[in-house]
């Protein structure tokens, strides 16, 4: 009998409105995720110690090198600080910070960065202007990727330690001047003008995992009293209660558990892409897409590998000593205008880097060229012109876009190792695996973005196959640079 009166008691009315209103059971993924959600906003304090050990780390190996002789034939990664660095930024740091972006969204921004971390640090103690409005220019990732990377390949920025403290130590000094002058705790270099805020902006949307936001629960927590509740310093300046994607939130972890509205939660990789990045047409992302990652990035990757380039080259050098004007054939402007290591027999002259220019910037048009078009047909294909659904596929070419990019910077890594004596004979395989996964990808993207604006089959078949066309020229670039050349 008591154990019946304990049954009903457990079925009655009260208890099962408060089921009702307790959260549906969470997997082994979301109870972990929120772990770990917590476990950071709990950690600020340890994870500044972490990042001010990278901010020394970092410093030491990007100035060092440039104050030692270059390294001689029978140096290694092992033994010589200069090779150690460069494996180190350019074949470790580069390509995987790109591949966690894609992971773990931009968690390196909040949780290891030394730039950010001496931008927020110095704003704390700077002048605290209000930040002006050409900062907040949304072409600033597109013109700064373009110019980093064009100025990288123009001064050799991969091969000798110069170069690197030019623009990577340039880099540092412009996001403690900006921490400096503008914002207080904040890391407003990050939000608009870090070279790759763009690159990893993309490539976070791409993340199984974000902060997410329970707009419910926050006006919940409002109107219960809560309306008071202690701010929360967001470093890069998100729109916390508005944010729907990964792609500007830094992952810091801060704003865990706030009104009881935002925790770190899993979602689907395609989520952010489809649902949310067409909302609001970005002609800068898509610029920076389909020029910047598609277009300038290959070109940058190709020029030195590329029979294209030495034969315009040669023939320009031949119409030029035919016309009696040699200088462009002999100037040579110091390395950091371009590259000039004469003891290594590696220079460029006007001419080169003239070439170097015109090879990158055609690459970017015709390949960028090419792609626009898909595109233009791809929302054509689903009827009248809108260029919503032309800036909504264009995301879809993230996966492909993005995979080349890090193909490209990972080849470095290859050099690196195999200049050790490794053996990578599975690197093709895997190579080729990740341009057909990641070219899928972007065709499953745009069939599900074209099927959100269209029921006619046939109208959605035809977007896709034009999106997958502009993938495939994506893929044929690098299948020129590592199975073609
Ligand atoms: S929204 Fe801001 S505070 Fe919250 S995790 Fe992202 S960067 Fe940190």
């Amino acid at each position: 009998m008591d154990f019946l009166v304990a049954a009903e008691a457990d079925n009655g009315p009260a208890k099962q409105a408060h089921r009702a209103a307790l959260p549906p059971r969470r997997g082994f993924i979301e109870r972990g995720l929120n772990q770990i959600g917590g476990w950071l906003r709990r950690r600020q304090g340890l994870i500044q110690r972490v990042q001010w050990s990278i901010v020394i780390v970092y410093l030491v190996l990007v100035a060092t090198p440039a104050f030692l002789p270059l390294p001689g034939r029978m140096a290694h990664i092992w033994d010589n600080l200069t090779l150690f660095a460069q494996f180190a930024f350019w074949g470790i740091w580069w390509p995987f910070v790109l591949l966690s972006m894609v992971l773990v969204g931009r968690a390196w921004c909040g949780l290891f960065c030394p730039e950010g971390a001496l931008s927020e640090a110095t704003s704390r103690f700077g002048k605290g202007y209000a930040v002006p409005r050409w900062i907040t220019w949304k072409g600033w990732p597109f013109v700064a990727f373009v110019c980093t990377t064009v100025y990288g390949q123009m001064v050799s920025v991969y091969q000798y330690p110069k170069p690197a403290l030019l623009i990577l130590g340039g880099s540092t000094l412009g996001a403690i001047a900006v921490g400096y002058l503008y914002g207080r705790n904040k890391r407003v270099w990050c939000r608009y003008l870090c070279p790759v805020n763009g690159v990893f902006g993309l490539l976070a949307k791409l993340a199984p995992v974000h902060f997410s936001v329970d707009q419910d629960a926050w006006t919940a927590s409002r109107l219960s009293g809560h309306a008071h509740a202690a701010p929360i310093n967001c470093a890069p300046l998100v729109p916390i209660r508005t944010m729907r994607g990964g792609a500007d939130c830094h992952m810091c972890g801060r704003c865990e558990g706030f009104r009881g509205a935002i925790e770190l939660a899993p979602r689907a990789p395609n989520h952010e892409i489809v649902h949310v990045a067409g909302s609001a047409p970005k002609p800068w992302e898509t610029l920076l897409i389909v020029f910047g990652l598609m277009g300038v990035a290959a070109g940058a990757f190709h020029w030195s590998a590329s029979p294209w380039y030495v034969s315009i080259k040669q023939a320009l050098a031949g119409w030029l000593i035919e016309q009696g004007l040699v200088w462009p054939l002999q100037v040579q402007p110091p390395w950091w205008i371009l590259t000039d290591y004469p003891d290594l027999n590696d220079q460029l002259t006007l001419l080169d880097g003239a070439v170097l220019l015109f090879y990158i910037g055609a690459t970017a048009a015709i390949i960028g060229g090419l792609v626009s078009l898909c595109l233009w047909l791809a929302t054509r294909s689903l009827g009248p012109w809108s260029s919503a659904a032309f800036h909504h596929f264009a995301q879809s070419l993230i996966p492909i876009a993005a995979c080349g990019v890090f193909l490209g910077l990972s080849a470095m890594t290859v050099t690196f190792l195999r200049a050790e004596g490794a053996s990578l004979g599975f690197v093709g395989l895997l190579r080729g695996g990740l341009l057909a996964g990641a070219a899928l990808w972007s065709i499953g993207l745009s069939w599900r973005i074209a099927g959100l604006r269209t029921r006619h089959a046939p109208r959605r078949f035809l977007a896709t196959a034009w999106i997958a066309l502009a993938a495939s020229i994506g893929v044929g670039s690098w299948v020129l640079l590592f199975w073609v050349w």
